[in-house]
């Protein structure tokens, strides 16, 4: 028996359900289909977070509550993106695949809003809306709301934090007194307890315990390692689980891009997702994700709001962010369905306490671990490639090629030919010159410059960064043309916002730091140092409002300052 026959749901639903082998109701689907399908309608607050079946728990009994012999618009559920809008309209057109007679549209801003009024005009029951543009289409009079029946505020948290708060008030003005309103949400601030009181009416109310449903499933583990080492450090955990795939989140749009085309150039199957992008791209990067063309999503949070991706083995928060609460969402995207996953947070030494406070705040606890030393990395990589070779299947080409090489090979052992095979790997198996073996930062800290020194290259920072309108190889040729220093002899550079890393081969070091004294860039002195002499490196000399609104033009700039100087 499917379990969700004791909810109340009519057979049609149950067959469908049976179809898609939805067998057992998640907690939130158990405790709010049958309040929804009661004989009164009733207001409704579901606190739960994407992942926990929270679509189904309000879209099957509305598929049953509309009358599908009206061809009025019933039922409309807002959503803060257009990904999670597709994503509903996705769930709710397979759930309503027995009812032939009930139509749902997803509208949604960034597309052509022609095409939504035409679609608009067949009958459609449900309509799945983002609020800016439903509001949009109200006012050019292509949908009506007088016989809206149920409003739903999907992820109505997400939806106040983007803005939406004065398009929801008005949007809910034009429904009916009578409607109901459900409401989901993963978090429960104030202005969400002032929609409640507004809109509702003695509301019916369910919590799915977010640490009870998805901290089970959730393992959350930190890592401690310098800033300028987060994505070495990242690579080494995608080099060692080439399983992984997952969405790793940044703050920034920049950033979000500087990191993608620094990954997908070292040849790791990774794409950008942020604002930037037009929807066209972001539609195309959705799907290669979706169907598994690539590792890793990064992402910033609010392109990456509702996304519904299931089997995600990791999230990633390259910087946690700024609102606490942000952390529960994004966490949310692995451990759907009941599966387990891993949410690994990349703090730097001083943001320790970030974690401590997460801890308190939603009642988790971390876990730290390790960045992958170099050895294990080196193991892993060559277990996986002899594996590769031993579980390769062997194609009926390989006879006739190996009959034409059998002279050549003559007179070399399997040992012999094996030695060779593997020097031909060599790039692949081992690590690259230069790369530190721990990246996991301590009090004491400096262990990444000591064997750098140890492997012939010193790390430096200097006082320029992204925010100049600088990128890596205008940093090299700056750094090269000042000091005189040819750019071979520059190593790794890491751009950030407001400075960049390097390293420099150490036969370079004598005198190299002195090279910039007394250079300026539009009235800031330039400063060079050794990143392991001190905690200089981590201030940059200028504030940020002195250079706010000049963004800097990259080496010509300051070689005329230079020039100015001379
Ligand atoms: P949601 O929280 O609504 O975004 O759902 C998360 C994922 O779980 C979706 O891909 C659903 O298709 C799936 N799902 C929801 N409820 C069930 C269920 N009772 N059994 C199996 N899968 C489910």
């Amino acid at each position: 028996m499917n379990n969700f026959q004791k909810l109340g749901l009519s057979p049609s639903i149950i067959e469908v359900l049976d179809q898609l082998g939805f067998e057992n109701p998640t907690p939130v689907q158990e405790k709010a289909i049958p309040m929804l399908l009661g004989e009164d309608p009733t207001d409704f607050i579901g606190l739960a977070q994407t992942g926990t079946g929270k679509t189904a728990a309000f879209g099957l009994p509305l598929i049953d509550l509309i009358d599908q012999n009206s061809k009025a618009t019933q039922a409309l559920i807002m959503a803060p993106t257009r990904e999670l809008g597709q994503q509903t309209g996705q769930q709710l057109s397979n759930f309503a695949q027995n009812n032939k007679s009930v139509n749902i549209e997803v509208v949604y801003g960034g597309a052509a809003i022609t095409n939504q009024i035409r679609a608009l005009k067949k009958p459609t029951q449900i309509v799945v809306a983002t609020p800016g543009r439903l509001l949009d289409l109200i006012k050019r009079k292509a949908i009506k709301l007088d016989n809206v029946k149920y409003v739903v505020l999907d992820e109505a948290d997400e939806m106040l934090n983007m803005g939406f708060k004065e398009d929801i008030d008005e949007i809910l003005s034009h429904t009916l007194e009578n409607r109901v309103t459900w409401l989901f949400s993963a978090t429960m601030p104030p202005e969400i307890r002032r929609i409640v009181k507004k809109y509702m009416e003695a509301p019916l109310e369910v919590s799915i315990n977010a640490q009870e449903k998805s901290n089970k499933d959730i393992s959350h583990k930190y890592v401690v390692t310098k800033t300028s080492n987060k994505i070495s450090a990242l690579r080494r955990f995608m080099d060692i689980q080439p399983d992984m795939r997952g969405i790793m989140f940044c703050r920034t749009k920049r950033e979000t891009q500087q990191i993608a085309d620094d990954l997908g150039n070292l040849g790791y199957g990774v794409e950008a997702l942020h604002g930037d992008l037009s929807q066209g791209q972001r539609d195309s990067v959705m799907k290669r994700f979706k169907t598994r063309a690539m590792q890793l999503l990064i992402a910033t949070d609010v392109a990456a709001r509702g996304i519904d991706v299931n089997d995600l083995t990791h999230v990633i928060h390259h910087t946690l962010p700024d609102q606490l609460e942000s952390y529960t969402h994004r966490s949310g995207r692995t451990a759907r369905a009941g599966k387990k996953g891993i949410s690994l947070v990349f703090i730097n030494p001083r943001e320790d306490r970030k974690i401590k406070a997460l801890e308190k705040r939603i009642n988790i606890s971390f876990e730290q671990i390790e960045v992958p030393a170099l050895e294990d990395l080196r193991s892993s990589r060559i277990n996986n490639w002899a594996n590769l070779i031993i579980n390769t299947k062997v194609d009926e080409q390989s006879e006739a090629i190996l009959n034409e090489l059998h002279e050549q090979f003559a007179h070399l052992n399997k040992e012999d030919i094996l030695k060779r095979l593997i020097t031909t790997q060599l790039d692949h198996l081992m690590i690259q010159k230069g790369e530190s073996s721990n990246l996991n930062a301590s009090e004491e800290g400096s262990s990444e410059s000591k064997t750098r020194s140890k492997t012939g290259f010193h790390r430096y920072f200097i006082n320029i960064g992204a925010i100049d309108g600088m990128t890596k190889p205008d940093v090299l040729h700056f750094l090269s043309d000042i000091s005189n220093v040819d750019r071979k002899f520059f190593g790794e550079i890491s751009l950030q916002k407001n400075c960049t890393f390097f390293d420099l081969d150490d036969k370079q070091d004598q005198g190299f730091s002195q090279k910039f004294n007394g250079i300026e860039v539009k009235g800031r002195e330039l400063r060079v140092n050794r990143d392991d002499e001190g905690n200089k490196r981590s201030k940059p000399s200028y504030s940020r409002d002195k250079v706010r609104g000049k963004r800097r033009q990259p080496r010509s700039d300051v070689n005329r300052s230079r020039a100015g100087r001379r």
